[in-house]
């Protein structure tokens, strides 16, 4: 019978927030698949164990998460922790879990910090429907398209991004959202220099020149007001249509998506494509 493998979320920033139950899966696993081996021994260490690891990483996973599956296919369990944060959530996890998905093999997820969650729920924003957008992309242009891609967007919207790339996504977000946009910059979660700014788009923009970004961030922007019902214009949401189709979407998908923005029903959307 084939093992399990375990995600083990580790804290983001303060060690207070380990839990009995991450500590003991980790005691119990036969081994751990790690991000940074270096940065998981000083967790180990802090809680009195010793336990054979292996590299899990974005550089190499293509051959060790096979290799992690042999291992778990024979009976072997694995707990698998990322430097930070819940495994899987933008980070190679995903792929590790999809491979154990393709073998059957049992996949465990012990609950705990994850930069997303602590974001979202102390950013005063609305919770009850968001979508997590992770690190955009890294090239100006499929940035910005991304962006646009997220213009009619409702909900509320989470980002991860890197302090020195703060500025330039921070520009972005004013050209396609808006200066007036409610933002909550949460910086340094658990950690001592632990910050949350409630802002606007703008302002966080401005704020930059004067106080250069420092640390780990996530953003969270609010989402779109909602499109009162007599802007719906038919022929713009057809080319979303058109524009989301070139993106690999399917018309089912695009029509959904598009409707959404345009205040559309996607039906209607739907049978328009069709020339109905
Ligand atoms: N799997 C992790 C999780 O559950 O949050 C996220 C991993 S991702 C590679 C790392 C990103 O998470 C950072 O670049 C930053 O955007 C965000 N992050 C992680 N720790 C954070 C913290 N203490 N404060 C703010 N953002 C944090």
């Amino acid at each position: 019978m084939s093992g399990k493998l375990y995600l083990v979320p580790t804290p983001i920033g303060n060690l207070g927030d380990i839990s009995r139950r991450m500590a003991d899966t980790m005691a119990g696993a036969d081994f751990l698949a790690a991000e940074d081996t270096r940065v998981t021994v000083k967790l180990l260490n802090h809680l009195g164990l010793k336990k054979p690891m292996v590299s899990y990483h974005r550089h190499n996973c293509s051959t060790a998460g096979p290799a992690i599956v042999e291992r778990l296919l024979a009976g072997e369990s694995c707990a698998l922790v990322t430097d930070a944060g819940t495994p899987a959530i933008s980070d190679p996890g995903e792929d590790l879990v999809a491979l154990c998905a393709q073998h059957d093999i049992e996949v465990e997820a012990i609950p705990g910090p994850c930069a997303l969650i602590c974001a979202l729920s102390v950013s005063g924003l609305p919770t009850a429907r968001f979508t997590f957008e992770g690190f955009l992309p890294q090239n100006k242009k499929n940035r910005r398209s991304h962006l646009d891609s997220l213009k009619g967007e409702q909900r509320t919207m989470v980002f991860y991004e890197a302090p020195h790339k703060l500025e330039d996504t921070l520009e972005d977000f004013v050209a396609v959202f808006g200066a007036e946009r409610r933002i909550a910059l949460c910086r340094e979660l658990t950690k001592l220099h632990e910050e949350v700014v409630r802002t606007t788009v703008g302002q966080a923009l401005a704020d930059c020149a004067t106080r250069p970004p420092r640390g780990e961030y996530v953003l969270v922007v609010e989402g779109a007001p909602e499109a009162p019902a007599q802007e719906a214009d038919p022929q713009a949401a057809l080319e979303r249509v058109a524009q989301l189709r070139g993106e690999g979407l399917s018309l089912k998908e695009a029509c959904a998506k598009a409707g959404e923005e345009f205040g559309i029903k996607k039906r209607q959307l739907y049978d328009m494509s069709l020339g109905k």
